[in-house]
């Protein structure tokens, strides 16, 4: 006989400040911390969390937050999603881990052929599944390496691609990603993007330049893989110019390169489709998934065309813990929640709102430089109105100011002057525009 834990109440969606931020508990734990922590994995609010569900965040103080981060676009479905809590609940009872290299289960193939359903791979697809978006990038390189035979890798300005020592490499800004921590993988190279509030570039201009580049400084004979993110997410939520991304796919087709999609930010209906390649009307050979993928828990993914995916010999790919089943049952949990509850639809409806209330904000202050992104992935750049230079205090004031009432504020941007909303996508209207409103009171006052 079991006894049920009682079900716990539901969170209100309401903001709430009980103390100032960090109250007396948080600040007891931020003092723990301090001591057995180090201060390279810093943390953005000043407090712990209890308890997270739709649009909320409630501290240990009491404190209830507007989350407007969603863990780093991970919680797309919330942070206490029905289905993902069911999923992972009945996974646990049955088995906690076998390794899918040792005795597989059903989980990790039924993600795989969600996946295959609904990325814009063309053909046959198949999945390998691991644990972070790092991992997925370093193997999705691994594959094309193997598929092609050649080993150079080009990525762009302003890409991340995470902080293991291959995707570093990828990774274009320094602080704080990679300074000190070299040296990095040899064969990486970068080539311009596409960034047209700053270079004014056409998406066929900047292709031609990008693709300048690739043929002179690399050579197609040399290039395993080109990789990016289809709007550059940690870069700063730049999205290239319309038809860039269409002209690198089709020359990477016709030189027999690999390009690979890091829809690890993008994908899974945060741009208001299944995929942010959707919008471009591309099919890359590769897409790597994993943040919005499984309701929080970790998971990711490298899902490629067969015959490239094929390419690594049996056993060649693989990990103790990639595609976990508890992981697998929350992403089965969170994709059938993005599904019937239309939440690529939602993520445009929450555009809708971000873009009425931030256009009106740019009317009245010229140091929203511009405002950009797709979906529930939306953000703008604070400059100095003048000179478009990057206003990067300016940022950083607005977001702390924005933090201390109680919303959660993320920034990015290779010039640190990016204010991003990654709302989950199960917020509430109510909440999402009290969370924009204070952003740029706060803004106003900075
Ligand atoms: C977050 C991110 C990564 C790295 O994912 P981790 O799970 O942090 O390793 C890679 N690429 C993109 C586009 C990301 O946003």
């Amino acid at each position: 006989m079991s006894v049920e834990a009682p079900a716990p109440a539901a969170l209100p969606q309401s903001r709430h400040l009980a103390t100032e931020l960090p109250g007396p508990k948080a600040q007891e734990l931020l003092t723990r911390q301090q001591a057995v922590v180090p201060s390279g994995v810093a943390s953005l609010m000043p407090t712990f969390a209890v308890r997270a569900d739709g649009g909320i965040v409630e501290d240990v103080d009491g404190n209830r937050l507007i989350d407007l981060g969603s863990g780093i676009a991970v919680t797309s479905v919330g942070a206490s999603a029905e289905r993902v809590l069911t999923g992972v609940q009945e996974q646990i009872r049955q088995f906690t881990h076998t390794c899918f290299m040792v005795t597989p289960y059903e989980g990790y193939v039924a993600v795989a052929e969600r996946l295959a359903e609904l990325t814009p791979v063309p053909g046959p697809a198949r999945t390998a599944l691991f644990n972070s978006g790092a991992e997925a990038v370093e193997n999705a390189v691994k594959v094309a390496r193997t598929y092609t035979g050649k080993t150079a890798v080009a990525a762009f300005d302003h890409a991340y691609h995470g902080r293991t020592t291959l995707t570093m490499g990828l990774t274009a800004k320094s602080v704080p990603y990679k300074r000190g921590f070299g040296p990095f993988a040899p064969e990486i190279y970068r080539v311009s993007g596409s960034y047209p509030f700053r270079d004014g570039l056409s998406g066929d201009e900047a292709a031609d330049r990008a693709i300048d580049q690739l043929e002179k400084q690399i050579g197609a004979d040399a290039l395993a893989a080109v990789i990016m993110e289809p709007i550059q997410g940690e870069g700063g939520f730049i999205v290239p110019a319309r038809g860039f991304l269409k002209r690198i796919t089709q020359w990477c087709r016709e030189n027999g390169v690999v390009f690979i999609a890091d829809e690890i930010q993008t994908g899974f209906a945060r741009t208001g489709q299944w995929f942010a390649s959707e919008h471009e009307g591309i099919e890359p050979d590769i897409i790597t998934t994993a943040k919005g993928i499984a309701g929080g828990m970790p998971l990711s993914a490298v899902t490629g065309r067969a015959e490239i995916m094929d390419a690594a010999h049996p056993g060649g790919l693989g990990g103790t813990y990639g595609g976990n089943p508890v992981a697998c049952a929350a992403a089965l949990g969170s994709i059938q929640t993005m599904a019937e509850e239309r939440l690529a639809e939602r993520a445009v409806e929450l555009e809708r709102l971000a873009v009425e209330h931030l256009e009106a904000a740019q009317q009245q202050d010229p140091r929203i430089g511009e405002m950009r992104g797709r979906g529930a992935m939306l953000a703008f750049e604070l400059v100095d109105p003048e000179t478009k230079a990057p206003d990067a205090a300016l940022t950083a004031a607005a977001a702390a100011a924005a933090r201390a009432q109680g919303v959660i504020t993320l920034t990015c941007g290779t010039y640190g002057n990016v204010i991003r909303l990654l709302p989950p996508l199960t917020i509430s209207d109510e909440l999402f525009t009290e969370g924009l409103t204070i952003i740029t009171e706060a803004l106003k006052e900075a």
